[in-house]
């Protein structure tokens, strides 16, 4: 504006200036007397300066009117324009910026509301997510990705192969970059992780990919233990089933003595009881395992089927010459009883089949709030400290030469753990060189006791 204002009493000054100059040169010109030109160059001087001051005065007036019209102007609040507040003849624009405000602020509302709700969907997801551009760029992850892969959160922006250096992984997102849906399977200090990578293609163009990161540490140690199981199962089927073959050979060609016939029949019949007794565990166990048993409310006294058990296998315990006793509460348990059986009987069964000779087992029942406890104990050979851990794995048994002379199929105790689950319990083995103790915890309900 200034600079307007000096050019332009610039330019006055000028054609003034200009103007006096011709005037003087048409007086002379004309040839006027000299008298007169005098008077023509006065007024003409005259003039100048009045005209000089009119142009200062009216820049100076301009300025000011101008900054008068402009403060009004430059106090609309863009954001907030007030149009009736305002010249009326720019009511109309701040009211299409009113609107067009309403509009651009409903959106980002919109926008923010939107990205609230997707963190808050994947912040609570158990998976990482991550979402990266087509140069592999990550473009939104959650914070389950750097727990799960064991490294610090990324940024975005930062690239995806940032967060593993295994080339199964790279090639997984290299594929998924292909437009290939791809998974691959990664080991952390923390577990296992399963690593499925979709691109996100729009006309048949990868635009970037979508990344799923799994913890499966379970499920692969599951499928490792279901591999291991198959592999147990077949081959201690296969041993008593070779013999029962062999066995059967023989006799069928004629190779027997008529006096060891009998025994060669009894070999049969304990490889069949081994593969029976085999079977009927396997069973037990799956039914545990796929959670098939009917559910039942039935109201068991635990001190009463643990008498009976012991008394069914009185004539097992004589054998050895071991007795057995049960002592303690009427504790009263909801559930399955075939399952309570199978618990009680299997922890009776070993602390015969691992007792010495003359020696005992106890069943001891109790209550502490709100929690029901069964307690197997004996005196006999006892558990070393470094199996005790896996016993209750299956087909774990401690010592293979010494159980081979004890008959088990080394699945006994991971019934007991089942079943105890079953029913919502806890179970664990404390044992010494003078015998062992199995104490298995319940959740109770009220009013289920007797004493
Ligand atoms: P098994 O059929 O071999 O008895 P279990 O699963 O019942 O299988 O037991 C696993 C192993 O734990 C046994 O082989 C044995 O070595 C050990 N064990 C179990 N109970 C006792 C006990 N009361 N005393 C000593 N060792 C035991």
């Amino acid at each position: 504006m200034k600079k307007k204002i000096f050019f332009g009493v610039l330019s006055t000054s000028v054609i003034t200036g200009i103007g006096a100059s011709i005037l003087t040169a048409a007086a002379i010109f004309l040839n006027i007397s000299e008298k007169w030109q005098d008077i023509a160059v006065k007024i003409i001087d005259s003039l100048f300066l009045i005209i000089i001051a009119i142009v200062i005065f009216s820049a100076v007036a301009g300025l000011m009117a101008t900054k008068r019209i402009i403060k009004p102007i430059r106090k609309i609040n863009l954001d907030h324009p007030e149009p009736k507040k305002n010249y009326k003849e720019l009511a109309p624009i701040l009211e299409k910026l009113n609107s067009r405000n309403g509009m651009v602020n409903r959106q980002k509302a919109e926008l923010v509301s939107r990205r609230e709700q997707f963190s808050l969907l994947t912040e609570s997801m158990n998976e990482g997510m991550i979402i990266a551009d087509p140069k592999t760029s990550i473009l939104t992850c959650n914070s389950e990705v750097s727990k799960l892969l064991c490294v610090k959160p990324p940024k975005n922006g930062d690239s995806i192969f940032t967060l593993s250096r295994e080339e199964n992984f790279r090639r997984c997102i290299q594929d998924a970059m292909g437009g290939r849906r791809a998974e691959c399977l990664l080991k952390t200090e923390q577990g296992d992780r399963r690593v499925i990578a979709s691109p996100a293609s729009i006309n048949g163009a990868v635009n970037g990919i979508v990344v799923f990161i799994f913890d499966v540490t379970e499920e692969q140690a599951l499928e490792k233990m279901r591999r291991e199981f198959t592999s147990n199962v077949s081959h201690e089927l296969k041993t008593p089933l070779t013999t029962i073959y062999g066995v059967a050979d023989m006799l069928a060609n004629g190779m027997v003595k008529e006096a060891d016939v009998a025994a060669f029949g009894g070999n049969i019949r304990r490889e069949a009881d081994r593969l029976i007794t085999l079977i009927n565990d396997i069973v037990a166990l799956s039914k545990l395992d796929e959670n098939s048993l009917p559910r039942s409310d039935e109201e068991i006294d635990l001190y009463e089927l643990a008498a009976e058990i012991v008394g069914r296998l009185e004539n097992c315990a004589a054998e050895k010459n071991i007795t057995g006793t049960v002592f303690g509460d009427h504790v009263i348990m909801v559930g399955n009883r075939t399952v309570f059986d199978e618990v009680i009987y299997n922890l009776c069964d070993n602390a015969i089949k691992y007792g010495n000779i003359g020696g005992k087992y106890e069943v001891k029942l109790s209550h502490i709030p709100k929690r029901a406890i069964l307690t197997v104990s004996d005196n006999g050979i006892g558990i070393p400290e470094e199996h005790i851990e896996r016993i209750f794995e299956r087909f774990y048994r401690v010592d293979k030469s010494r159980s081979r002379k004890i008959k088990g199929t080394g699945l006994g105790l991971s019934i007991v753990k089942h079943g105890v689950m079953y029913h919502g319990g806890t179970i664990r083995a404390v044992s010494t060189n003078e015998g062992t103790s199995f104490i298995a915890e319940f959740p109770l309900r009220e009013n289920l006791s007797k004493t």
